[in-house]
């Protein structure tokens, strides 16, 4: 069998919230697959995480700072791209936070948190991108969900909400573009052993863990394949799927 090797080079990528975690490591596969990448990073961050991230990468990396649930932001940072680069051809959205809390202790401020980031944020870099790759016939958006947004979780009413907001969107933008060469697809990782699991206990983590056919949480490099993948030419002819690495976690 001969396998794919994806090639990416002369392609710009932007992965929203790439300082840490899976955008990190999309960001570092996407370089590896001869991309150039723009790391974002929120405003209300220290530059340090993103500079390690792009020290790491080396030449091909930038950072770009820019909250994504704030509208003038975002459209600071895209016209920073494309006054960089010139184009853009790859869209992560991939920016979040978690919180946790049954849903009649859900301050409404973590609520709009939530919602500010994860849809607000992949629906403003996403209209802030489209007109761009209309243009230029040519464009792949990858939006973050969660397996989660399946199966729910208790605690996480809020947060699997927009996730399931976020695939919605996908279905509907996939429609809007039509027969153009581009596409928008969701990636719904499983439980990834990143900081945004930080404060979840132990024997919660271990819970989660004994769930999971595969009999372990997925470490980042388990979830970048399905990002390069969707980025890839292979690809093509996937419009507003939903691809989870989960390790059985869930069957969509
Ligand atoms: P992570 O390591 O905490 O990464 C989240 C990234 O988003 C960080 O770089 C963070 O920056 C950034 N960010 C937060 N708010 C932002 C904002 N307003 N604007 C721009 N960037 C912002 O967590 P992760 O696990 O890699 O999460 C990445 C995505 O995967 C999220 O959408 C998450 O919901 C999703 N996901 C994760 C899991 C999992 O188990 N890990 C499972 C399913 C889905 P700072 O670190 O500076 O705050």
């Amino acid at each position: 069998m001969t396998l794919l090797k994806t090639d990416l080079s002369g392609k710009t990528a932007l992965i929203t919230g790439a300082s840490s975690g899976i955008g990190r490591g999309v960001a570092k596969a996407f370089a590896e697959c001869g991309a150039k990448v723009v790391i974002n990073y929120p405003t209300s961050a220290e530059s340090a995480s993103a500079n390690e991230a792009a020290e790491e990468i080396g030449p091909s990396a930038v950072t770009t700072c820019a909250n994504v649930s704030v509208e003038d932001e975002v459209t600071s940072m895209i016209n920073f791209v494309l006054g960089e680069f010139g184009q853009l051809d790859i869209l992560v959205n991939n920016a979040g936070i978690a919180r946790s809390a049954p849903v009649e202790n859900i301050p409404t401020s973590d609520w709009n948190d939530i919602f500010s980031i994860h849809v607000n944020g992949t629906f403003f870099c996403t209209r802030a991108v489209l007109n761009h790759m209309y243009e230029r016939n040519s464009g792949r958006i990858i939006n973050t969900a969660s397996q989660l947004a399946y199966k729910g979780a208790p605690g996480f009413a809020h947060y699997t909400a927009a996730k399931g907001a976020i695939l919605s969107f996908t279905r509907s933008l996939a429609l809007e573009i039509g027969d153009r060469n581009i596409s928008a697809n969701c990636v719904a990782p499983g439980a990834t052993m990143t900081p945004i699991l930080g404060d979840v206990p132990e024997n919660i983590l271990n819970d989660i863990q004994a769930g999971i056919p595969r009999g372990k949480l997925a470490e980042v490099d388990d979830i970048v394949g399905s990002y390069v993948f969707l980025a890839s030419d292979a690809a093509g002819h996937f419009r507003g799927q939903c691809i989870s690495p989960n390790g059985g976690d869930v069957f969509l």
